[in-house]
């Protein structure tokens, strides 16, 4: 090996606004990233220029330097059914080095998932992911488990082939995504309790994403069943739908819904196509009600529209009065902390590996919808590009006038 490449890489992000909520920080640094490790926050004024020799140098001034935004819920196993986006698309290409896939594949098929995508070479993107519980389960645009009821039959849950599952996919399987199907008693599903069973026996902590609504096909349990049936620390994803059950029709929150948050259920924006309206998400933080992470659930069906991406789903709650550090929280330390990976992501710090996301704030009057409601907004977030691997992604737009 020629000693050149012995000496990692070292790619500086520099002059730049470091939003950190996990530490507090909020300065202009420079970012020194060594290989794949985090080397330096630095003043910009006390730049070593010895460590600026030989090295990339990104010039990020104007621009808001975070952690590696974490999209906790999208859909990015292409090929496996017909319902995911390409990861490096959402991932890397817009400025999310860590995506989380929400549920895509079950036990059966997760093995061949992950070989095709998640630890495929040509992958940038960090991907982890919650696996369905059932043998058989995949997302598709027909919702063909559903239709061939197979999400609600119970001889789907194979309990031996899910432990071993989570114990051979332990560096990547960070929970389970149930679809909370019944079969004859509309007040138990299987399916989650197979999951919890699951996340008992597991060796580390294992949330539960659930997603509030229905399916077409197969029933599922009514709302407040669901939510008194969740463990602290388990994940509500669509949490601000509207229609979703958790605010009676006085626009109070449910006795289980609150009895559900006072145990530390985690609630997620999982924006989807129909599944984030401002109209709900104005009552609930009327409430104080506010979500734990914001995620996109990008799939074929909305990465069109009315999703788009995770820095326009971030606009989103920021238009509604978040303040900026807490909107970067919802998509860095929280999402870490929910998956119970807080010590290696969410956060930037000397020594940790160097998932570093940058966007740009437009200041310029425009829009953002919901699929139903059209709001106006005077600035958004645009991804600019991200540090994964050790090297830096420009984003698809508004990366080009980022010096490389
Ligand atoms: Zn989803």
């Amino acid at each position: 090996m020629a000693s050149s490449e012995l000496v990692p890489r070292t790619t500086i992000l520099r002059g730049g606004r470091v939003i950190d909520p996990a530490s507090a920080t909020d300065a202009l640094l420079d970012v020194v990233v060594q290989g794949e490790t985090i080397v330096a926050l630095t003043r910009p004024a006390d730049r070593d220029s010895e460590m600026a020799h030989g090295a990339t140098v990104i010039d990020v001034s104007g621009c808001v330097v975070t952690p590696g935004l974490i999209d906790l819920h999208c859909h990015v196993m292409p090929g496996l059914g017909d319902f995911c986006v390409e990861a490096d698309e959402v991932g890397v290409g817009m400025g999310v080095p860590v995506l989380v896939d929400g549920g895509t594949s079950g036990v059966a098929t997760f093995d061949l998932a992950r070989r095709a995508v998640i630890d495929h070479p040509a992958t940038k993107t960090k991907i982890l992911a919650f696996i369905d519980p059932n043998q058989l389960y995949l997302a598709t645009k027909d919702f063909i488990c559903h239709k061939l009821e197979i999400a609600n039959d119970a001889r789907n849950i194979d309990r031996q082939s899910l432990a071993e599952s989570l114990d051979r996919n332990a560096d990547i399987v960070v929970g389970l995504k149930v679809r909370a199907c019944y079969t004859d008693d509309p007040t138990v599903s299987p399916f989650l309790e197979a999951a919890k069973a699951a996340a008992d026996e597991a060796a580390r902590p294992l949330p539960i994403m659930v997603h509030l609504g229905r399916f077409p096909h197969t029933p599922c349990i009514s709302t407040p069943t669901l939510l008194a049936a969740l463990r602290g620390g388990d994940i509500i994803t669509h949490a601000f739908r509207g229609g979703g059950g958790t605010l009676d029709g006085f626009g109070e929150l449910i006795p289980e819904f609150r009895d559900a948050l006072d145990r530390g259920l985690l609630l997620d924006v999982g924006h989807s196509g129909t599944d984030f309206r401002f109209r709900e998400a104005r009552r609930m933080f009327a409430k104080g009600v506010f979500p734990h992470t914001i995620s996109t659930d990008l799939n074929i069906f909305n990465i069109g529209g009315p999703v788009f991406s995770l820095a326009e789903t971030m606009t989103k709650i920021w238009a509604m009065g978040v303040d900026l550090a807490d909107v970067i929280a919802m998509c860095t330390i929280n999402p870490a902390s929910s998956i119970h990976r807080q010590r290696e992501l969410g956060s930037l710090a000397v020594g940790r590996s160097a998932e570093v996301s940058v966007m740009r704030i437009v200041e310029a009057p425009g829009t953002v919808s919901d699929g139903y409601e059209t709001v106006a907004i005077e600035r958004r977030l645009a991804p600019v590009g991200c540090v994964r691997g050790g090297s830096w992604h420009a984003a698809h737009s508004l990366g080009a006038d980022v010096a490389a």
